[in-house]
């Protein structure tokens, strides 16, 4: 087959360990691969302490860290609009997720975003795994936060509206990439106001 990244064909022959354990067989070739670098560590937002989202996510995990091949994979999955290009983490998402428990939440697109970019990028990236998740939240505003200050950010008008039923349950949010962290508090807290008893956090990449 030929990467799904660079084009070019490689060997993808079925190893004894993936035909027992269903493993997804790799899309992308292993000098494209190589290139993404792991973190898999909890992201630390202690700079939400003494805001109104002080609590609100008890966790945070990013996979992977926003290096250069990092920029050009999102550049191409989001903005050229690729979304074979879903599958490539397919493999490392349903590892980290089998080791969790809760209901998965992924962070919604504001429908006009999702029009013009033709599929929702963050949900691509369950459905290429495999993993369940619930559409609980919709996006009610458009965030332009290149142009707002951290401040600006955290009192803007709420970003989410709650769709769904939310119990005293565990929520793992999920999304492509963690910023300033505004998003996931804000569905966070979102959550947690209608009863959600913990909040965690799985991004792609850590920014
Ligand atoms: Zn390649």
């Amino acid at each position: 087959m030929n990467c799904l990244i660079c084009g070019s064909p490689f060997q993808s022959a079925p190893t004894w360990k993936s035909l027992i354990l269903y493993e997804i067989q790799p899309n992308a070739c292993t000098r494209c691969l190589i290139k993404f670098q792991k973190t898999d560590h909890a992201i630390d937002f202690s700079d939400f302490q003494g805001t109104v989202y002080e609590g609100m996510v008890d966790e945070v995990t990013g996979l992977y860290t926003y290096n250069a091949a990092m920029k050009n994979y999102l550049h191409q999955y989001k903005f050229m609009q690729d979304v074979a290009l879903s599958q490539v983490f397919a493999e490392q998402l349903r590892h980290v997720f089998n080791q969790t428990e809760g209901i998965i939440v992924p962070i919604p697109m504001h429908p006009e975003k999702k029009r013009i970019r033709t599929f929702a990028q963050v949900d691509e990236l369950l459905k290429s795994a495999g993993i369940p998740f619930q559409h609980l939240l919709t996006k009610i505003a458009t965030s332009e936060q290149g142009k707002k200050s951290r401040k600006e950010r955290l009192e803007a008008s709420t970003l989410f509206e709650v769709i769904g039923k939310v119990e005293a349950k565990t929520y793992i949010l999920f999304d492509d990439i963690y910023t300033t962290g505004a998003t996931i508090h804000q569905a966070g807290k979102a959550l947690k106001d209608l009863g959600a008893t913990k909040v965690e956090a799985i991004t792609l990449i850590k920014g």
